[in-house]
């Protein structure tokens, strides 16, 4: 790099879109040292080491998928997906994997996945000591608030709060008889390590979802999955029930979550076109919705753009709110400062279909697709080759053999 140079990148001419910063339209970004160096109408090329003409491109903070499973190190049998082929490619920069791991296997979580990774990654403890992992979740014997609460204080720069998922109603354990445990337990955990409390829930006449957002969980928790189909969102008409309101009003945050099994366009659509949309957007990617019908975050974030989330609004649900929902508001924006994870987007127009967790589908004509990702400054995606020079162009020797 020249020493005249005042920047190492400078990302120019696109249309900028950062909430904190009130920011949406054309604004360049220059980058310096891994940082946000300058937000400017016009920043002058000549002051950057490289420039990158992004005219006719969408520039966002790095996207925040705060539900995946990633811990794929995990023996004997794991759902989980391998972080770094699925973020960057996909606008994400930072990854929380949710529960996957329990306050038992968590330092192996971290020794072999969460510090060898690029992709930044946090993690909710799971509330089950041995984490997600069959007929551990169904034992209230494993669920440990003291345990998990230490681990998540263990680990502050990564643990951002605990999960609770995946307690059915299944013999031989006696779950019937403590239908709230893994919600009661996590809430205790959570209260424990100040941090808050991901749940994932499935309703039964004995414990009713009124009763979890309205009683159980504490403001700032996390209600994951939020258009499932176990969820009564919307009554016959359409309408949101009253009940998400007056959760929403004491703190209780809404999360996509799409899952597997758990995004419906039959609660998405009617709920968000009267006025319940989710506070955060996230995916649940695992091994087993990777190829659909999750695929990854852009293509959750497209369904929720194609029902009529503005893009402004789609860009901020997917980058600052989940930075506040797990206490990181240094992230989510663009900030002379902040660690510079950016996503370069191009929008497609035309005939796209979108499809849910029931095999049904809309129609929809825009889909985002990523151009270019940047993690802590470095283009770390760039599949069209917008940060190299044409091979005509190019020194003699382009290209270094590593041997
Ligand atoms: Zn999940």
């Amino acid at each position: 790099m020249s020493d005249t140079s005042r920047y190492d990148l400078l990302l120019k001419g696109g249309h900028t879109i950062c909430a904190k910063n009130g920011i949406d339209g054309r604004m360049d970004v220059a980058i310096h040292k891994g940082k946000i160096a300058a937000l400017e109408t016009d920043i002058d090329p000549s002051l950057a080491e490289k420039t990158v003409d992004v005219t006719g491109l969408y520039v966002t903070p790095g996207l925040i998928d705060i539900h995946v499973h990633v811990y794929h190190t995990r023996e004997p049998e794991g759902l989980s997906v391998m972080a770094d082929s699925h973020s960057f490619r996909s606008g994400v920069t930072t990854f929380v994997d949710t529960g996957t791991a329990g306050a038992r296997h968590f330092l192996h979580f971290k020794r072999t996945v969460i510090d060898l990774a690029k992709t930044r990654i946090f993690a909710f403890v799971n509330i089950v000591d041995q984490g997600m992992i069959g007929d551990f979740e169904q034992d209230p014997a494993n669920f440990d608030p003291e345990l998990c609460a230490g681990t998540v204080l263990a680990y502050p720069d990564i643990c951002v709060g605990v999960k609770t998922a995946h307690y059915w109603a299944r013999q031989p354990f006696d779950d019937i008889h403590t239908p709230w445990a893994a919600v009661d337990k996590g809430v205790e955990a959570s209260k424990l390590c100040g941090k808050p409390l991901m749940v994932d829930f499935w309703p039964r006449p004995e414990r009713t979802y009124p009763e979890l957002i309205l009683e159980k969980m504490q403001p700032g928790d996390i209600h994951t999955h939020v258009f499932a189909q176990q969820f009564p969102i919307v009554d016959e008409a359409g309408k949101p029930n009253d009940f998400l309101f007056k959760a929403r009003e004491r703190g209780v945050i809404f999360d996509l979550g799409h899952g597997a099994g758990s995004f419906w366009f039959r609660n998405a659509v009617p709920a968000m076109q009267n006025g319940f949309s989710p506070d955060s957007i996230s995916t649940d990617l695992h091994i087993r919705n990777v190829h659909g019908v999750v695929v990854d975050m852009l293509t959750t974030m497209n369904k929720i753009l194609n029902i009529g989330m503005p893009l402004a609004e789609v860009i901020y649900r997917s980058t600052l709110t989940p930075a506040q929902e797990i206490g990181h508001p240094e992230l989510g924006h663009l900030s002379v400062g902040a660690e510079a994870d950016v996503a370069v987007l191009r929008m497609q127009t035309g005939e796209f279909g979108f499809v849910d967790c029931g095999k049904a589908k809309i129609q929809g004509d825009r889909k985002l697709e990523c151009a270019m990702t940047l993690r802590a400054g470095e283009i770390v995606y760039d599949p069209d080759g917008m940060s190299v020079p044409l091979w005509q162009d190019a020194p003699p020797a382009y290209w270094t053999l590593p041997f």
